[in-house]
């Protein structure tokens, strides 16, 4: 358990002192990037507070139901605006990262800003990339740290309704709607309060989940039919997909969302692995079961990183050199894996 109070008196004295607060996601935001920007978002307009908002880049479809959401400037496509905003920030509050290339092209202007800078997060080997960090590795979700950093602020739960349903989104999203992540007692009592005051959960459910396209489906029958490998004594299976494959199936940006968690329903397999083909690289997903420390295989073959179940990475080059390159540190990694846990 992190003691907040220390950090949480500074947050405090700065959000009072602060005339410009800027809230920043990571790269590629999912729903718990946005439903703990907003959720503070909300907060701290209501106490009359002067904020606003950057994404690195787009929001996928399923996140732009989000009241608010149209409210956060998307760096990519608003350069000037958001280099003004980084410039006139005395506060920059960042949110769900914890390595600065997390801020794509807003890196640069993020990390050069000498306004004092925030990080709150649940991600393992937290980097030094703010003068304060408040990270949490044993929540679930940034969202619910987010929620009790709040209720701790406000002296009592906050409770507007889309301050609640931010907060549900993200802590529903980053477990898999309770599939996965470390999610606790605590998770479901805040889950609890949240639904008793009221939020239109079956609506956002079905946003989140029952949302697809029948191509979506389709490549997901293709994933599992026909690109999916079984390597029952290595405990492991992975998918790859081609750029032909997305492109045959009219793949848009989240649609392979999920898919990496799917082999892990088979019997014995403790490690899944997802290979994209981007256009000069490979990105990589992986999913764990126990202690294999999916993180640590992402950060030492993969540039990567991520939480010990659930990580990511990449490798530069085609996807024929990708998977070969795979599966030779996977045999290395054969001990470990055939592991009980
Ligand atoms: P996903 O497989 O859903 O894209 O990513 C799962 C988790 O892995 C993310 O929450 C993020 O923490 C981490 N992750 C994914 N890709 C990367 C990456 O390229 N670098 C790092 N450091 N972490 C990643
Ligand atoms: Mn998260």
């Amino acid at each position: 358990m992190v003691d907040y109070a220390k950090y949480i008196k500074e947050l405090a004295k700065l959000l009072e002192s602060s005339q410009n607060i800027l809230l920043i996601c990571h790269i590629n935001p999912d729903g718990d990037a946005i439903g703990s920007q907003l959720a503070l978002y909300f907060y701290l307009t209501s106490k009359g507070r002067n904020v606003s908002m950057i994404s690195p880049n787009n929001l996928q479809e399923f996140l732009k139901w989000m009241q608010g959401s149209d409210r956060i400037n998307i760096f990519t496509r608003k350069k000037n605006t958001c280099k003004d905003l980084i410039g006139m920030a005395d506060l920059i509050i960042m949110l769900d990262f914890n390595q600065p290339n997390r801020l794509g092209e807003a890196e640069e202007l993020v990390m050069k800003s000498k306004a004092p800078k925030f990080v709150i997060d649940h991600h393992l080997d937290s980097h030094k990339i703010a003068d304060y960090i408040i990270t949490d590795p044993s929540k679930c979700s940034t969202a619910e740290l987010v929620y009790e950093i709040i209720t701790e602020l406000n002296g009592e739960p906050f409770s507007a309704k889309p301050f609640r349903e931010a907060i549900y989104t993200g802590i529903v999203t980053d477990t898999g709607n309770f599939e996965y992540g470390p999610y606790t007692g605590r998770t479901m009592r805040i889950i609890a309060d949240i639904i008793e005051s009221g939020i239109e959960k079956e609506k956002i459910l079905n946003v989140l989940y029952n949302n697809f396209s029948a191509e979506r489906m389709r490549l997901q029958g293709l994933a599992l039919n026909q690109r999916m490998t079984v390597l029952a004594d290595l405990r492991t299976a992975y998918i790859t997909l081609s750029r032909h494959d997305l492109e045959e199936y009219k793949h848009v940006k989240g649609d392979t969302e999920g898919f990496v968690n799917l082999p892990l329903s088979i019997k014995g397999i403790r490690f899944s692995v997802l290979l994209i083909e981007k256009d000069n690289f490979v990105k990589f997903s992986f999913r764990s079961k126990g202690n294999f420390p999916s993180n640590e295989f992402a950060a030492k073959y993969f540039s990567g990183g991520g939480h010990l179940n659930a990580s990511g990475g990449e490798y530069a080059g085609t996807l024929e050199n990708a998977l070969e390159y795979f599966l030779k540190v996977l045999k290395e990694n054969e001990t470990l894996l055939k592991g009980e846990n």
